[in-house]
Formats: C-alpha cells, sequence, structure tokens
C-alpha cells in the first residue's frame, strides 16, 4: 500500500550530518534553481512578535510592519548571508499561535511543517518568541520540537518584557530547553549577528530533542505506528497531526485522507479529548521552564511614562475623551483638510483637459481622452489625498501604540455587533469617505471581523452619498 502514497523523504530521526540539507538538494521534485539549494530558514511565531521586523533585519528588505495580529498573510521570502557568507533563504511565515490552525495564515504554517517535501520546508526554524509573553509563545516552539525540526530561539521584544518588570534569563532557558537561545531586538537589530551564528550553527549540526515535549505514542500508540507506516514518516507527533488534521493538509490526496480516516475509525481516535491534553501537559512543561528562567524585578519603571499615559489614555471618561478627539480629528482631516488636494486634483484635471481640447480638433478620439481616461482615472486619483491622510493616520496611530489601547477600550462595545475593536476607525471615517475607510479595515486581524466591517462600512452615510 505504501507505494501508492508518496512518502515523506524526511530524514531519519537519528542521522548525523545534516540530514534536511541532504534533502533538500537530493530531492527529485525539487525545482532545480539556485535559490531552491540554498538552506530555508523560517520566521515562526505568534502575531505580533517581531517576525517581519526581523526578516527585514535579516534580509534587508523593505517590508510593511504593522501592530495588528495577521499583517502578514502573505508569505514573504528574501535572502541573506550567514555569518560564513553562506546564503539562506528566509521565510517571514504568518503568525501562528499552535499547530492546530484555527485560522487559514495558521493552517499555511502547518502545511508547511508538516510537509518535508514542501519547497519551503525549514532547515532551521527561527522560532521568535515575545519575551514579555513566554508562556504562550513557547507552546509552538514545544510542538516544533516535537516535530524534530531543528531550531533556535530568537528571544525577543526583552525591552517590553523589562518595562512590565519581568527579567527573562536567556542562559537559564537554554539550559531549560537545550537549544540556542539568541537575545535579539527586532526593531534595532541588536543580537542579530549572534542569532545568525546560532542558526549557522544548528544549519550545520543540526539539533534533536532526546524526548518529546508530549508523547504520542503513549496516548494512541497503535495508530500513530500504523498511519507511521503507512505514509514512511519518521516522527510520531507528526503522525498525531495526520490523525488531527488530515483535512485540512492540502498536500494530502483524497485516497490517502480516506486511509487515515479509516485508521481512525478503526482505533477510534478521539480528537478534542487528546489535544486539550496535550496543551495541558505542554503548558506544565512550559510553566516550570518559565518559572525557573523568568524572574520579576522590583523596579520602579513600573510608574513610567507609558503607565501613567495609560492611566489617562485608558481612563473610563477620559479615555473615551481622548479617543473622540482623535476621531474627529482625522475625521476633520480626510473630510475638511484633504478637500484642498482634492480639489487641486479636480481644477488640475479640470484645465487639462480644457486645454486638450482647446489644442485638438473636435473628434470622437479627443473626446474619449478628455472624458472617458483623463476624467475617468481623475475620478480614482482623487481620493489619493484622502486615502493619504487616514493612512498616515492609522500607521501614527499603530506605531505609537494607541491602537491597541483603542482596541482594548472598544473590542467590548463593538463585539455586541460582531465588529472588532479596530472596527470604530473605519466606520467612523466611513462617514467622510468609504473609499479609504474600507481601505483601512487590512488592519483588522481577523478576516471575519474584517469582511464585517467592510460590508457594514458602505451603510455610514458619507459625504458623496448625502446628496
Ligand atoms: P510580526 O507580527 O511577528 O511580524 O511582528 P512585527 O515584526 O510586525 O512587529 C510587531 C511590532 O512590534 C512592530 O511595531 C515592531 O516595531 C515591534 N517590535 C518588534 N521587535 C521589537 C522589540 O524587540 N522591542 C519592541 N519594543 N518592539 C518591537
Ligand atoms: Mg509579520
Amino acid at each position: 500500500m505504501s507505494e501508492l502514497l508518496t512518502p515523506t523523504d524526511r530524514p531519519p530521526e537519528h542521522s548525523d550530518d545534516d540530514p534536511v540539507r541532504v534533502r533538500r538538494i537530493t530531492t527529485a521534485r525539487q525545482p532545480t534553481s539556485a535559490a531552491a539549494l540554498l538552506p530555508t530558514v523560517a520566521l515562526i511565531g505568534n502575531p505580533n512578535s517581531g517576525k517581519s521586523s526581523l526578516f527585514n533585519q535579516l534580509t534587508g528588505l523593505r517590508q510593511k510592519t504593522g501592530n495588528f495580529p495577521g499583517v502578514t498573510v502573505d508569505k514573504k521570502v528574501g535572502f541573506c548571508s550567514l555569518t560564513d557568507g553562506l546564503q539562506a533563504k528566509v521565510l517571514d511565515l504568518p503568525g501562528t499561535y499552535s499547530l492546530y490552525p484555527k485560522s487559514l495564515d495558521e493552517r499555511i504554517v502547518l502545511d508547511i511543517l508538516a510537509n518535508a517535501q514542501s519547497p519551503d520546508y525549514p532547515n532551521v526554524a527561527v522560532v521568535v518568541a515575545d519575551a514579555s509573553n513566554l508562556k504562550r509563545n513557547l507552546l509552538l516552539f514545544t510542538e516544533l520540537r516535537d516535530l524534530n525540526i531543528p531550531v533556535v530561539l530568537a528571544l525577543n521584544m526583552l525591552d517590553v518584557a523589562q518595562q512590565a518588570g519581568l527579567m527573562v534569563h536567556t542562559e537559564q532557558l537554554r539550559r531549560e530547553l537545550s537549544i540556542p537561545v539568541v537575545a535579539i531586538n527586532a526593531r534595532n537589530g541588536e543580537g542579530l549577528l549572534r542569532l545568525k551564528q546560532a542558526i549557522q550553527q544548528v544549519l550545520s549540526s543540526g539539533n534533536q530533542a532526546d524526548s518529546p515535549y508530549f508523547d504520542s505514542h503513549a496516548y494512541a500508540p497503535g495508530l500513530i505506528d500504523e498511519i507511521k507506516e503507512a505514509f514512511s514518516l519518521p516522527n510520531d507527533y507528526l503522525a498525531l497531526h495526520y490523525a488531527h488534521q488530515y483535512a485540512k493538509l492540502s498536500f494530502l490526496n483524497v485516497l490517502q485522507r480516506k486511509i487515515i480516516q479509516d485508521l481512525c475509525e478503526k482505533h477510534r481516535f478521539e480528537n478534542p479529548v487528546l489535544q486539550a491534553r496535550e496543551t495541558i501537559a505542554r503548558y506544565e512543561i512550559i510553566g516550570r521552564v518559565v518559572a525557573q528562567s523568568v524572574t520579576l524585578s522590583d523596579h520602579d519603571e513600573r510608574e513610567s511614562f507609558s503607565h501613567r499615559l495609560d492611566g489617562i489614555l485608558l481612563h473610563r471618561v477620559g479615555g473615551y475623551a481622548v479617543f473622540f478627539g482623535i476621531l474627529f480629528l482625522i475625521f476633520q482631516a480626510v473630510f475638511a483638510w484633504a478637500s484642498y488636494p482634492m480639489d487641486w486634483i479636480d481644477a488640475g484635471i479640470a484645465s487639462l483637459n480644457a486645454f486638450i481640447k482647446d489644442h485638438l480638433p473636435e473628434s470622437p478620439l479627443v473626446d474619449l481622452l478628455t472624458d472617458g481616461l483623463i476624467a475617468g482615472m481623475g475620478g480614482v486619483v482623487i481620493f489619493i489625498p484622502q486615502i493619504a491622510v487616514l493612512f498616515a493616520f492609522i500607521s501614527v496611530l499603530e506605531e505609537s501604540g494607541y491602537m491597541s489601547r483603542v482596541v482594548f477600550m472598544m473590542d467590548k462595545l463593538m463585539r455586541k455587533f460582531g465588529l472588532n475593536g479596530k472596527s470604530v476607525v473605519p466606520l467612523i471615517s466611513g462617514a467622510a469617505c468609504a473609499v479609504p475607510a474600507i481601505m483601512a479595515t487590512r488592519n483588522i486581524g481577523s478576516s471575519k471581523d474584517r469582511l464585517i466591517t467592510i460590508f457594514v462600512t458602505p451603510l455610514m452615510s458619507c459625504s458623496a452619498r448625502s446628496p
């Protein structure tokens, strides 16, 4: 039966010299372009842990970084030279909390990591973890580890952790997890060299886990063994994911899915029960690790500037006053201030048309050019000032961190309408103009919330529709 299936040619669990790279080069299905031969380094981590910032630092490519979960929906690829001049392909994967996907973004990650034949399958995974929220961030790390993917832990946001009064001991963490742990600052590029060295080291010598964080085999021995055999999988945890999520793994064909389904039925495999157990087991271990390596510092920065500012910005009355003040400002800018450049564009187009009409003979072709093409493009271009103004405001709110406060304040109210805290800005600016307002919804992380906001925004009566 196993000839029928495409066996994943993952390296055996205990081979010595960089098996994954050898596999990449020898796999027949790989495209033979130079890029395909480079080792792949995937940046993986929770949303907002700093993956895209690190990606920019490593690759030097420009790319948008924002404050919201899920900005990075597309796959982003770049290249980076490691310490000894070795080139590596760097992937910025969508933010994900665990290998049990809840969104399309997370599914992309599962699809790559569960498939050793994927051209994006990493030789090294750099888990970018937000040090200020280490527990939640380490869940994904333990899962990757159980898949036996070579990992480096990049500890980011240490400045944020410090502000929150947390001391994260990198050295202790390295001992607890027995993998390279590198403290970085993805924003300013601190620790980048050490990270590259760690990547290089793991690339050349790998890092196999001694024992899994979660022993999947103990929970469903028969099933795991049969799936491993049928698909020639080298790894128990991978087999467990096949059992759990065969329907979500796009690289499995109908026949393969049917085989897994039958095996699950045969062994009476109970998905939700096992998944809950797994999560609990993982958090137990993570809890111990974090207790060992994170301590509370007694510092007086707590009453720092940002804390005092939050006292105002999140105040029950004052917070809303500030928020509506800012909204008013945005509204005013989009509605009134942007009208000046819009008038200029309008006048410019009109005079261009007049100029052409004056200087060319009257003909249908000239009409097409002036009343058709130029007027038509003008109708689009005229929105640019509004869009630019709104986006400038939104970027400032995002980068300053104010947007997260807005979400915190508005989420409870907006949830009642099935909307998101972030829907407020598009909705309000929709009253000025729906075009930039709908574009502004891109900052909403959840695609469902984003769609609802997009559908609702045109119901705000915009300036053009009022008449
Ligand atoms: P991603 O969702 O994982 O791609 O995260 P991003 O790279 O988009 O980063 C989210 C936000 O965190 C951005 O505003 C970054 O500027 C910021 N950020 C990234 N690294 C650090 C860091 O080490 N310290 C601080 N304070 N902010 C950071
Ligand atoms: Mg990103």
